[in-house]
């Protein structure tokens, strides 16, 4: 898939955000966190290829473990639109939920295994 432009925006709008990146490989992960979230993400992309347009004051961060990743999140709506990798700081990945035009559950996907990224039992 072509890395085009995609659009997207947390659940009440507060949050828009752009990102250039293919969509795929699509991935969900078991980690703690995502678990309980259930997001199917994108592919990662260098920061360079996120912009984010509105509702930067609206963005709270969540860490935890090892505190490298970083998990952005809406303050009014919850929703998660990207986070900042745990595996390469340098990289990020969007929600594809968030995404303009796109159905998440239409993709094929594999599971990361975020778990054993864990350096806590039962992270
Ligand atoms: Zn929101």
């Amino acid at each position: 898939m072509n890395a085009g432009l995609l659009k997207g925006s947390c659940h009440c709008g507060a949050v828009k955000f752009e990102i250039r990146t293919p969509l795929l490989p699509a991935t969900r992960c078991n980690c703690s966190l995502c678990r309980r979230k259930g997001a199917l993400m994108t592919a990662a992309f260098a920061a360079d290829d996120l912009t984010i347009v509105s509702g930067k004051e609206a963005l709270t961060l969540y860490q935890f473990n090892t505190g490298v990743a970083k998990h952005f999140f809406c303050k009014h709506c919850g929703i998660y639109p990207f986070h900042q990798t745990r595996k390469d700081p340098g990289l990020w990945r969007a929600n594809i939920g968030c995404l303009e035009g796109v159905d998440p559950y239409a993709l094929e996907f594999s599971v990361s295994d975020g778990q054993s990224l864990s350096v806590v039992e039962d992270a």
